[in-house]
């Protein structure tokens, strides 16, 4: 069992309450992973402190000489995929497949942003007066707060933490108190890197503790936070009226569209995919599964038949294809919706109730679930489950399709099946989200692609591709004239 410490100028530090907090397998809920710092404002404040104290120097590296000490820290995160995905799975419970396939993404996006060290920080325009240069410089901000979640525990703060300090910023991460050890190693691959003490600052606690100190401290001048749209908006309250920049990353209600055209065996798959991977605790997971009326029973009894067929169990069980949800917490909630789900009269086709007899007596685990003939106005189709519940919905055509699809408060992910190319561009054009797919899994994503909701699904400028780093900088007009 590993104590985790905060990790504050370049050194692992304790927390000044002497607390630590126990995270336990969500698979194994008796097994204990590991104690991480419970840490205090007084904590927090230091390493802000810790960072505004390296930003001068920082800022003032040559951006592609960051990047050159990035390239350290990719080659030690490179190194040590099987431990990450170990780490991941023990303290999220997805499967070893599906945290190595997180590792593989958060090296993909660590090395897209390291890259973009080395292309220009800015632009040059021509000028309507002789001998004067107009350019754009990008600056970086300063201090800057990085809030993140447990269900990607590596790649979002690999997301955040990359751009921001390519770009010349210092940082503070608070990780999610429910999957610290996973922060613990990436900090380990930064100091291993040999970063400069208090360019990247890590403090593990509980974000009612530190949350306040991290978010409103005057020397912060951007947060990007990615959790629940109810966290996010909350936080953004406390900032209303001062200068932070800020980026909310927050939650969805997906859907996945299915025209009677479609190829029927992958539109199943693709739900399978989208609904149950991570036991549907992907942002962009599917969560509504909108069927053209002509092929809704056919479709759905093929969903079911391959529903039947997952094997739930603990993920580091390389048999397993759907492991537990993240905790007690996450349990409840999910049990909480299939009982709405059954009351407001939605048909449950299967699933719906925890797993706990054998192996499964010992962890979180809940069937993965489907609940047909669902009406738009139930809460199970409106409230984002964030577990393996996938939702109904029967459209007469496509026009009702993309209706239903866009009847929801969030806006992060959607897609649709169909060979209909014309429909298709309608349905891009139409599709009122951040992330629009064709024919392909609504969590599908690359890293030069930028990542983000809108409506409740997301606030400022999205993460990843180009705008990564555009977050994490001002722009300064200049006109340069020489004189003679
Ligand atoms: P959460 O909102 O409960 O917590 C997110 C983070 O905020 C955690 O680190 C938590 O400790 C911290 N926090 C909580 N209260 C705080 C406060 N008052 N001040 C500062 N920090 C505070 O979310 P979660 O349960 O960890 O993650 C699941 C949610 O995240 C889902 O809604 C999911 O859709 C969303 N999510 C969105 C994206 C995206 O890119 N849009 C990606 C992953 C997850």
């Amino acid at each position: 069992m590993r104590i985790l410490q905060n990790y504050v100028g370049g050194k692992w530090t304790d927390s000044t309450s002497g607390r630590r907090r126990q995270s336990f397998n969500p698979a194994r809920r008796d097994e204990m992973i590991c104690e991480a710092q419970d840490s205090t404002s007084a904590d927090a404040e230091t390493a802000l402190h810790s960072a505004h104290e390296a930003f001068p120097a920082w800022s003032r590296t040559p951006m592609p000489k960051r990047a050159a000490l990035l390239q350290e820290f990719l080659r030690n995160l490179g190194a040590r995929e099987d431990e990450f995905a170990r780490a991941i799975t023990r303290e999220n419970g997805k499967t070893l497949r599906e945290s190595r396939t997180e590792f593989v993404a958060a090296l993909k996006e660590a090395e897209f942003q390291v890259g973009q060290g080395r292309r220009s920080a800015g632009a040059i325009r021509p000028s309507e007066m002789p001998g004067v240069t107009c350019h754009l410089r990008r600056e970086p901000l300063g201090v800057v707060t990085l809030i993140t979640p447990w269900n990607f525990p590596l790649n979002v703060a690999c997301r955040k933490l990359i751009p921001a300090v390519i770009a010349g910023n210092t940082c503070v991460l608070k990780p999610s108190d429910l999957t610290p050890m996973t922060a613990a190693l990436l900090f380990e691959s930064l100091d291993a890197g040999r970063l400069p003490a208090g360019v990247a600052n890590l403090v593990f606690g509980r974000g009612s503790v530190i949350g306040d100190t991290i978010v409103t401290h005057p020397v912060v001048k951007a947060l990007s936070f990615t959790g629940s749209t109810e966290v996010g908006l909350g936080i953004a309250g406390k900032l209303a009226g001062r200068d932070t920049k800020i980026q909310l990353e927050l939650g969805g209600k997906n859907p996945l569209v299915v025209l009677a055209d479609a190829d029927l065996d992958k539109a199943v798959t693709a739900a399978i995919i989208g609904g149950f991977s991570c036991s549907g605790q992907w942002c962009t997971s599917t969560s509504r599964v909108i069927v053209e009326a002509g092929i809704y029973d056919a479709f759905l009894t093929r969903l079911t038949a391959e529903t039947k067929a997952i094997a739930v169990g603990d993920g580091s069980d390389e048999a397993t294809q759907m492991g537990p949800v993240c905790g007690r917490q996450q349990y409840e909630t999910i049990l909480k919706f299939i009982d709405v789900g059954k009351r407001e009269g939605a048909r449950l086709v299967i699933g719906g109730s925890p797993l706990t007899e054998g192996a499964h007596a010992h962890g979180w685990f809940i069937a993965p679930t489907i609940f047909a003939d669902v009406s738009p106005e139930m809460v199970i189709a409106r409230e984002e489950i964030f577990g393996p519940v996938l939702v109904m919905l029967k459209a007469r055509d496509f026009d009702e399709a993309v209706r239903l699809a866009n009847d929801t408060v969030y806006g992060l992910a959607s897609s649709i099946y169909t060979r209909d190319l014309a429909k298709a561009q309608r349905f891009i054009a139409e599709t009122d989200v951040g992330l629009c797919h064709v024919n392909m899994p609504t969590a599908y994503k690359e890293p030069q692609l930028e990542f983000g909701g809108v409506k409740e699904s997301g606030r400022g400028s999205p993460e990843a591709g180009e705008s990564g780093i555009e977050f994490f900088t001002r722009h300064k007009a200049v006109y340069l004239k020489e004189q003679a």
